[in-house]
């Protein structure tokens, strides 16, 4: 294919006098003469606006389960938003989502809705905070739960700022989080069950929370270690912590209820996004009846577009499908036919490449056999997997540039798609040289 970038290039220049570096958010910007500016996107496929077309592999950051510009999902909304779309009121449509999320998901007696990730994380923060009456939060490295300042800490810096690992040092994600936060996060490396014990034996009847990714969503998609999603629930319960599951990549993807469903781990609360409404901004956050009851009670949460009509009828549209036909089995068959035709193709190439995560959302790390956390993922090649990733956008496949972010599968992604992108692979791997 050949990529041509001028419109692009000029929307570029525009856009930077006008946005910050010409974007809506620091993860779309790529370089200078780089990035690309979208016009439309149908099915697996997206076109920028130099015609350029691409199997598309980001699927948005993972929220396009079906496809995009899905056609039962738009009829509805269509249909709904002649109704009005806000209303400061509830409406039927809401109760629906509602039931069918704690029908779908294992863990979850009751729910609120949101708009973004960031707001549902933000919002299980308060409750467990108020839940508990303490304010200290576990995460783990290299995961990421949304924007706000509580817990954007340790997600992207170099790993060497992290210290010791019996003795990590939060780093901030970003200059502007105010100094006293750092008193309240608790910045540990991932599937270390020695650390966390440590650390809970000195500091866990401060511990309001401890917040999980099920899989590493934002960091190359590794996998943790097993048992120890079990060790964190077993800790939860000895120290009175509230096990919140960062379901917002996972959820509605990996199963229908998700990755507890997957794992069989229930949490007490769990958040949601990304999938559930195929790409229209919708959020949840829920869990334990007992937990989200303090809600109303002296527990302050709300949000004026909470139940923004293109999202709730999205969201009931979407999880309508995903409950009754077996959507997520067959991304799942075919994702995993995409790894495991990856790992040949490096396999066959002498490349040394792991392959991480689950077929609906995984990744792989090269020049390394088996990475179990951001610590040791940092050694891979990254330099490779940027080239790699430029030899399969200039043969039309897109998957993100960044090294951490997944490969996200949709439900439009077909067998001649999964094809397609194994002969590109193949391709590129021989012309990407290490
Ligand atoms: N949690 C996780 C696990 C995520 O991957 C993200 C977004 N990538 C968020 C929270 C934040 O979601 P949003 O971008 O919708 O605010």
């Amino acid at each position: 294919m050949n990529i041509k970038h001028e419109k692009s290039s000029a929307l570029q220049r525009k856009a930077a006098n006008l946005m910050p570096l010409g974007v809506n958010s620091n993860f779309r910007y790529w370089g200078d003469d780089k990035t690309p500016y979208v016009q439309k996107a149908k099915g697996a496929y997206l076109w920028d606006v130099d015609g350029n077309r691409y199997l598309d592999y980001r699927m948005a950051f993972g929220p396009i389960i079906l496809g995009h510009a899905y056609d039962e999902i738009d009829a509805r909304v269509q249909e709904e938003i002649q109704k009005g779309v806000l209303f400061a009121m509830t409406s039927e449509l809401e109760i629906s989502v509602a039931e069918k999320i704690v029908a779908m998901c294992p863990g979850v007696e009751m729910v609120r809705l949101a708009c973004s990730g960031t707001e549902a994380t933000m919002h299980a923060l308060r409750v467990a905070r108020a839940y508990t009456g303490r304010e200290k939060i576990v995460k783990f490295e290299g995961m990421y739960h949304g924007f706000h300042d509580y817990l954007l800490f340790s997600t992207y810096a170099p790993v060497a700022a992290y210290g010791n690992r019996h003795d990590p040092i939060p780093i901030p994600s970003s200059s502007g989080i105010p100094k006293s936060l750092h008193d309240l996060i608790i910045t540990l490396p991932v599937s270390d069950f020695e650390v966390l014990d440590k650390t809970l034996r000195r500091v866990g009847h401060e511990v309001a929370a401890i917040i999980v990714e099920p899989v590493m969503g934002n960091c190359a998609a590794i996998e943790l270690a097993p048992g120890f999603l079990e060790f964190i629930r077993a800790k939860c319960n000895e120290y009175g912590i509230v096990f919140i599951l960062d379901e917002v990549k996972t959820g509605f993807r990996v199963a229908r209820g998700g990755a507890q469903e997957l794992l069989g781990i229930l949490p007490d609360l769990a958040t949601y996004a990304k999938a559930l409404g195929n790409g229209y901004p919708i959020a949840a956050f829920g869990g334990r009846r007992e937990i989200m009851e303090i809600i109303g009670k002296g527990v302050a949460q709300g949000g004026t577009f909470n139940n923004n009509k293109c999202g709730v009828a999205a969201a009931d549209a979407t999880l309508d499908l995903i409950q009754k036909q077996p959507i997520l089995e067959t991304i799942a068959k075919r994702g995993r036919r995409l790894m495991d035709g990856l790992k040949q193709i490096f396999d066959d190439a002498g490349i040394p490449a792991c392959i991480n995560g689950y077929p609906a959302m995984f990744s792989f790390a090269v020049g390394v056999d088996k990475v179990t956390s951001q610590r040791d993922w940092a050694k891979s090649d990254h330099d490779y997997y940027l080239r790699l990733m430029e030899a399969a956008m200039e043969r039309g496949v897109m998957p993100d540039y960044d090294p951490r972010e997944p490969w996200f599968l949709c439900y439009s992604h077909g067998d001649a798609e999964i094809d397609q992108t194994l002969t590109v692979m193949r391709d590129a791997v021989r012309t990407a040289k290490r």
